[in-house]
């Protein structure tokens, strides 16, 4: 449900609605905007249904909320969600970008790689400690010791980390190690992970799955956020299709969809979407003018010696490049890298 509040709303009205909607055991969440203010409430909507609402002072009128997601969606918060990590905000005007290896292989490689996207522009380090493979005969990643690592290369460079939890029992060791923690696009219903979740102090990026819709993506956003954690950022990786000559089918699409649906930021990832080096720089300009509000890029000084994906991962070299271009498309798009 939607309380739409009066334009010359006051303050002590405003707390006096929060009260009384606390007071009915529902949790109100005020979002002050430019044009109106709003509180949006989660819980039993009978009980609201039942509350003469429309005569309390202050408010304008109330409203259901139409989406199965609620808290998620552009209904219940129209201004847009930034999430600040390490002193950078995500979902504001500058297009943060992510990089590192796929995975987490040794402390030398992590920090040579941490420092060399660093110098070339990258906001934070990615890297798997806790890998999901298709295959239990390949490198499942070095797991506490990877977060070790990844620690370690934060001190060195000052870099906020990126890691990729899989299992609901070592949530609160990611949350201790790094500051966003990954979902990958496996475990996008993996309900019981996604509660515990919502206790985790990090934001959480959340990867679309190979076949959820986008109802279904924000369904599991909610469920993040109505277990508590209000910092989610969304992360388009492809999806799967009829199509074989990319890993996935890149649905650049959806950046515009979600930007219109949700108020949370929106990433990509084109490495893990087009599965091969040369096609990574092309989409992840088509992604910052489609409005992504960041990119996860796999980069590697020497790509080839990459235990996991190393042909999707680019070069420092090219990393170089593709942040120089990704420049002058968001200055198009009035926003900054
Ligand atoms: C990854 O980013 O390392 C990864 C495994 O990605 P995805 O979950 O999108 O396949
Ligand atoms: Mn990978």
């Amino acid at each position: 449900m939607i309380i739409v509040l009066k334009p010359n709303v006051k303050k002590e009205e405003i707390d006096h609605i929060m009260e009384k909607i606390t007071a009915l055991g529902l949790k109100p969440y005020l979002s002050a905007g430019e044009q109106a203010s709003i509180i949006g409430v989660i819980g039993d909507e009978t009980i609201l249904r039942e509350q003469p609402l429309e005569a309390i002072s202050g408010v304008e009128r109330v409203m259901p909320v139409l989406k199965p997601y609620k808290m998620a969606s552009r209904e219940f918060k129209a201004k847009k969600t930034e999430i600040t990590v390490r002193g950078n905000t995500i979902g504001g005007t500058n297009v943060v970008v992510i990089a590192g290896p796929c995975t987490v292989e040794n402390e030398e490689d992590t920090i040579r790689i941490a420092r060399g996207v660093k110098e070339r522009g990258a906001t934070f380090l990615r890297g798997g400690a806790f890998k999901p493979r298709t295959s239990p005969y390949s490198f499942q990643g070095l797991g506490k010791k990877g977060l070790e690592i990844l620690a370690a290369a934060r001190e060195e460079t000052g870099l906020g980390i990126c890691t990729e939890v899989m299992d609901v029992r070592n949530v609160a060791l990611v949350d201790e190690y790094t500051d966003i923690i990954q979902v990958g696009a496996r475990n996008i219903q993996n309900f019981d992970l996604l509660k515990e979740l919502g206790k985790a102090s990090k934001p959480i990026l959340l990867k679309r799955g190979f076949s959820t819709t986008i109802e279904e993506y924000l369904m599991s956003v909610e469920y993040i956020l109505s277990h508590g954690n209000e910092n989610v950022m969304l992360c388009l990786r492809g999806i799967r299709t009829f199509e074989q000559a990319t890993r996935n089918t890149f649905d650049v699409g959806s950046i515009p969809v979600l930007n219109g649906l949700t108020h949370l930021p929106v990433l990509v990832d084109p490495s893990h979407a087009m599965g091969k080096r040369e096609l990574v720089a092309p989409m992840s300009l088509a992604s910052v003018a489609a409005g992504a509000d960041g990119l996860i890029i796999e980069a590697h000084y020497d790509p080839e010696i990459a235990k996991v994906d190393g042909g999707q991962t680019i070069s420092l070299e090219a990393f170089a490049d593709l942040m120089t271009q990704m420049r002058r498309i968001a200055e198009c798009v009035g926003r900054t890298l």
